[in-house]
């Protein structure tokens, strides 16, 4: 494939359409894996293939790695200026392609095409992000002593890498990509194997905006390839998102060979409800952010601690639950053995003494029976012992937990040991501070049940969620993809010189 063959992604409905083979994007190239070993890529809403993607090993990271080290002395001895032209370049390009991206994200990962709209939109505030750090980035200087100055510059690191998910293939490597090549470092992206094509379109964007060849590059594959990219003695650093039980090894491996590592996990979000809470607010809320992307989100609500008298608001939440239209609201799950890992969490639930308030197992939606579904449910009088009370279910199932007073909740979100995401919902200011400084999680709300922090506000949770140092968007991420030189200088001898000089 020559290097400005840009894949064909037609779709602007739900139809089912077939692309091409993924390919490797090596040094300003599509080039076919060295791999014989390739996966199917489907389409959950359909439940069909709609192509391959090759499960690149160590030749295929070699060869990536290697055009990302030769690219690098260039990229980074230009301007800090002048590199981010090139993102302002992708801003206008992304908004030119923005309906194509969206169903893009949507026949990969199953979402509804508004939903991929949105994960596109807050890629491109990713962006602006990034755009903006020029403005931010001249470090301090200062007279530390008689005649002599310090001062510090932010320089890039060299070869990075970064490993992305499948629930937003567009997003996600827009939380790292503007940060760490604005700040001069080159790159090689290692997408879902699940949802290769965003990534693919994402390197033809910045190529077509002027990004030289070999600083990004995107190599396809799984397991092989992450442990590739971790093992390659020229990649300094790694950012990773995915589950926890990865994202621990991932650092673990990286952090042993003495690298730069910072690796976001899984989540089990608590919202906490008091009985002063705004009863439609609170219901649309939380049912928002249970089923909105199918569940798919590390930042959903799963748990609802309903402290006290809150049968009115778990009912109307449950109301609210019945509203939310398979297909349409909400999006389908990524795999079949996703769709059966969540309904034995119902099941055991259940089994356990759960009551079952809105049943989405065996949900379908009608003209696209074979696609992988789950219908919005919801759990009440689950406890923090069920498998569905503690660990991460990741669809749209919503489990409450009963508890008689604040401090009981909060005890209950403490025990988590994630700590992604926390939210109060109460009308008093008394309650949500009293919460907010004691829930263990990076990232909380009150009354908001998506408390994603917006740019320029950084992104990353606390415990088990994240391992490594700092916040992976923001300004925390031009701090993880750079190193601070700091460089004192004299020009004269100084007759007042002291022992400090
Ligand atoms: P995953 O951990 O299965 O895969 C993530 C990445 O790691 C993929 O690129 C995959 O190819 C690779 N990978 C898989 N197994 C590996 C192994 N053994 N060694 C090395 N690499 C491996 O996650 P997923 O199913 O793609 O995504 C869903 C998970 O991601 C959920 O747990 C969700 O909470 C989490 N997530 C977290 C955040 C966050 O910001 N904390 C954001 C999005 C998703």
């Amino acid at each position: 494939m020559s290097a400005s063959h840009l894949p064909p992604f037609p779709a602007r409905d739900y139809d089912f359409r077939e692309y091409v083979a993924a390919r490797n994007w090596i040094a300003g190239g599509w080039r076919e894996a060295a791999t014989d070993h390739h996966d199917v890529v489907t389409n959950p809403r359909h439940g069909q293939v709609i192509g391959t993607v090759p499960m690149s090993g160590e030749v295929d990271v070699d060869a990536a790695v290697s055009a990302a080290a030769a690219a690098f002395p260039a990229w980074r001895d230009t301007p800090m200026k002048e590199r981010v032209q090139v993102l302002y370049r992708v801003k206008a390009l992304i908004e030119r392609d923005l309906e194509e991206l969206s169903w893009l994200v949507s026949h990969e990962n199953g979402k509804t095409y508004e939903e991929g709209k949105a994960s596109v939109l807050k890629g491109i505030e990713c962006l602006e992000m990034g755009i903006s750090i020029p403005n931010m980035a001249g470090g301090p200087q200062l007279d530390v002593s008689r005649g002599i100055k310090c001062e510090v510059s932010y320089e890039p690191i060299g070869v990075c890498a970064g490993v992305s998910p499948f629930n937003f293939p567009f997003m996600v490597p827009l939380w790292m990509l503007p940060q760490a090549l604005v700040a001069g470092n080159t790159f090689v992206l290692k997408p879902s194997e699940k949802v290769p094509y965003g990534a693919m379109k994402l390197a033809a964007l910045f190529h077509e905006a002027g990004l030289p060849a070999g600083v990004l590059n995107v190599v396809h594959g799984g397991q092989a390839a992450v442990e590739g990219l971790v093992d390659h003695p020229k990649v300094k650093a790694i950012g990773f998102v995915g589950s926890t039980r990865v994202a621990r090894l991932v650092y673990s491996r990286g952090a042993a060979h003495g690298k730069r590592m910072l690796c976001l996990g899984g989540a089990k979000n608590h919202l906490i409800v008091a009985p002063d809470a705004d009863l439609e607010l609170t219901s649309t809320t939380v049912a928002a952010s249970a089923f909105g992307c199918a569940g798919q989100r590390c930042m959903a609500a799963a748990v609802m601690v309903a402290v006290g008298d809150t049968q009115a608001l778990v009912d109307a939440t449950a109301e609210q639950a019945r509203k939310w239209v398979l297909g349409k609201d909400l999006g389908a799950i990524i795999s079949k053995e996703s769709v059966e890992r969540i309904t034995r969490y119902i099941d055991e639930a259940e089994r356990m003494g759960a009551k079952v308030l809105v049943d989405g197992r065996g949900a379908t939606v009608e003209g696209a029976e074979g696609g992988f579904w789950f219908g919005p449910t919801v759990l009440d009088h689950v406890t923090p012992e069920m498998p569905a009370g503690c660990e991460e279910v990741f669809g749209p199932v919503l489990s409450i937990i009963r508890a008689k007073t604040i401090d009981e909740a909060i005890a209950i979100e403490n025990a988590s040991p994630y700590g992604n995401a926390a939210s109060i919902f109460t009308q008093s200011g008394g309650i949500a501070r009293y919460v907010m400084e004691r829930v263990s999680a990076g990232m909380c709300g009150v009354n908001v049940g998506v408390p994603v922090p917006r740019e320029p506000f950084a992104f990353g949770g606390w415990n088990d969620s994240k391992f490594g140092h700092g916040d992976i968007t923001g300004w925390d991420g031009f701090r993880f993809w750079t190193r601070p030189r700091k460089v004192t200088t004299r020009w004269a001898q100084q007759k007042d010189m002291t022992w400090m000089s």
